[in-house]
């Protein structure tokens, strides 16, 4: 049980020699790694073909996700299909998941308010990611906001500034050696759940399409 002290993170509960996604959706369906897992619902594991070509990493699953089961099912996720799709990003070709498989909220009153996971957090579930990476044979990473970034990227990158970019991966990754991939591509953008809070949602939203466009532009080529 992770209820005190350092989280023992998600490595334990990872089956040996896995040779699918569903395998590893199983297991995730009893991970103790961190205490995130006492409150929530579910694991909300990731979603989509082992062949995808383009892999959406986002932060962690919302309300409507933790009593789903699915990733970016809420009005994220709704907002992150329109933007693929406005992009000309073909949604059979997208796998998505997210840095932190559970949900993290606080209680106020009957509510249940989004909590940003903490680098505990981060740490403890990154060994679902770098397995899922493991199956996975992208030609893309899309990374989703801060807490993807910190998760991937390491915690000095700032998506602000370096958002929209094509990047080499895993060269551009916090530890290469953990995705051992052939040489792909990564671009980090904007959570869509930044565009649902911005003053301007118009501009953000357009700005997280035409960083998607960059990414629709690289699959074709
Ligand atoms: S958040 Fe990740 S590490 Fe923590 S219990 Fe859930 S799946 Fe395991």
């Amino acid at each position: 049980m992770a209820t005190t002290g350092e989280p023992i993170g998600a490595q334990a509960f990872i089956p040996a020699g896995a040779r699918t996604l569903d395998e590893l959706k199983a297991a995730a369906a009893g991970c103790e790694g961190c205490e995130l897992y006492e409150g929530a619902t579910q694991t909300v594991f990731g979603r989509g073909p082992a062949h995808a070509r383009v892999v959406f990493v986002g932060e962690q699953p919302g309300d409507i996700e933790d009593q789903q089961g699915l990733p970016f099912v809420g009005p994220a996720g709704r907002l992150l299909r329109e933007a693929v799709d406005d992009a000309a990003i073909d949604p059979a070709q997208v796998y998505i998941t997210n840095a932190v498989k559970h949900f993290r909220f606080e209680l106020r009153g009957r509510r249940r308010i989004h909590q940003t996971p903490g680098p505990a957090h981060i740490t403890a579930c990154r060994p679902w990611l770098v397995a899922e990476f493991a199956l996975l044979e992208p030609k893309i990473v899309v990374v989703l906001g801060a807490t993807a970034a910190k998760s991937l990227l390491g915690p000095a990158f700032r998506v602000t500034r370096s958002r929209g970019r094509l990047m080499p991966w895993p060269a551009s990754a916090q530890h290469p050696e953990d995705f051992p991939v052939a040489e792909i591509q990564a671009l980090a953008t904007i959570h869509p759940s930044a565009v649902l809070r911005a003053d301007d949602r118009d501009a953000a939203y357009k700005g997280l399409v035409e960083d998607l466009r960059v990414v629709a532009g690289a699959l074709s080529r």
